[in-house]
């Protein structure tokens, strides 16, 4: 239509730090519910062979050093960061002597032949924090709860009845267009089941 819109309500699959941070900076209230995201995932831990008994929660930090200590007993110390978007990971590193001899390595960092395990530590920037705050309150449940009734009915009506599963022309131009003519289509079609035929019955 032209404008920004004041707020904006998506599923969780759009919901990333990344985009948060765009709302904000667009100053768009945005809706919509953020997964746990924890920096080093159960999967990755998998592809790399690691035993689940040494996944990071068994890992125990020390605020106070800013350090780590592995099951055991070694510390793992600060060794860089990450900026990503919406996220700074803090990595915590092993000493590569301790690891190497280590009686755990198979278990621990089975593909590490050179270096010390690394556990990462994520913290969300402030304006995420927010953001996670705001989804726990019930004025936002309470919103987020209507995007069923206003957007998965059209959503899932236009794809199945219209079978609009993907645009058909390129550009913004006439992808609109396409839009346009699906909404329409929508539209007419409620208007009639809701207003032009219940006058006849
Ligand atoms: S491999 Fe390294 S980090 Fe893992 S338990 Fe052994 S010493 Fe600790």
């Amino acid at each position: 239509m032209g404008s920004v819109p004041g707020q904006m309500v998506t599923d969780g699959g759009f919901v990333s730090r990344e985009n948060i941070l765009v709302m904000k900076e667009k100053g768009i209230d945005f809706i919509g519910p953020m997964g746990v995201g924890v920096a080093q995932s159960a999967g990755q831990m998998k592809r790399r062979g690691v035993d689940p008994s040494f996944y990071p929660e068994a890992f125990h930090d020390d605020a106070v050093r800013d350090t780590y200590r592995c099951p055991a007993g070694k510390i793992l110390s600060p060794d860089g960061e990450e900026k990503r978007p919406g996220r700074t990971n803090h990595k915590y590193r092993a000493s590569a002597a301790d690891c190497q001899k280590c009686i755990f390595k198979e278990k621990c960092c089975p593909q590490n032949e050179t270096m010390g395990r690394v556990i990462v530590h994520g913290v969300d920037d402030p304006v995420v924090v927010i953001h996670r705050k705001k989804m726990e309150t019930e004025e936002a449940k309470q919103i987020y709860r209507q995007r069923g009734a206003v957007a998965e009915f059209p959503n899932a009506w236009i794809k199945e009845e219209i079978g609009l599963r993907q645009f058909r022309l390129r550009g913004l131009i006439k992808v609109g267009m396409e839009v346009l003519w699906a909404c329409l289509t929508y539209n007419i079609k409620q208007w009639i089941r809701l207003c032009w035929r219940p006058q006849w019955a």
